[in-house]
């Protein structure tokens, strides 16, 4: 393994964020009836409006958060930081312009900094459900802030 890296598990049940811009909400909510056998196994959380519609349709019990626009994506991009988000499934919009795009923009980048599994289309969400690893740990490397904090303030070389 390389040093500065950790290894972190993302567990058998996984903590899953849905979220959809508003044109691609019936997609999701779709999405998660087809797969509702899946989903209710592991622990589902979303973004306010996403979340409220999936749990009306569906017998899955999806936490909310805060509507998107008003603040829901920087949340589960700081859970995703606490470690308390495994996976995001994220139906974005590619054609029209969100207003809280630079919002979008910080959780996509959060994830990848955590290496965490993010689909932004329903065809990498299909691939992503259907991945083994759904129902298994999965060990991956995830930077090791404190050993790059350190180095960075000159405390270690
Ligand atoms: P919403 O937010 O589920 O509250 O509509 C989704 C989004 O980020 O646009």
């Amino acid at each position: 393994m390389d040093e500065g890296f950790v290894t972190l598990t993302i567990p058998r049940k996984k903590r899953v964020a849905l979220i959809a811009h508003d044109s691609k909400k019936q997609a999701l909510v779709d999405w998660c009836a087809q797969h509702e056998t899946v989903l209710q196994r592991h622990g589902l959380c979303g973004t306010g409006t996403t979340a409220r519609l999936i749990s009306e349709a569906t017998g899955l019990m999806v936490k909310g958060f805060l509507s998107g626009p008003l603040g829901g994506d920087q949340q589960i991009g700081a859970k995703i930081a606490e470690g308390l988000i495994d996976l995001v499934i994220f139906f974005c919009d590619p054609l029209t312009a969100q207003p809280h795009d630079p919002d979008v923009k910080a959780l996509l980048r959060i994830g990848q900094v955590y290496d965490i599994p993010i689909a932004t289309n329903r065809a990498t969400a299909d691939f992503l459900v259907a991945s083994p690893w759904m129902e298994l740990p999965y060990d991956h490397q995830v930077q090791d802030f404190q050993q790059a904090h350190l180095r960075s303030v000159g405390v270690k070389d």
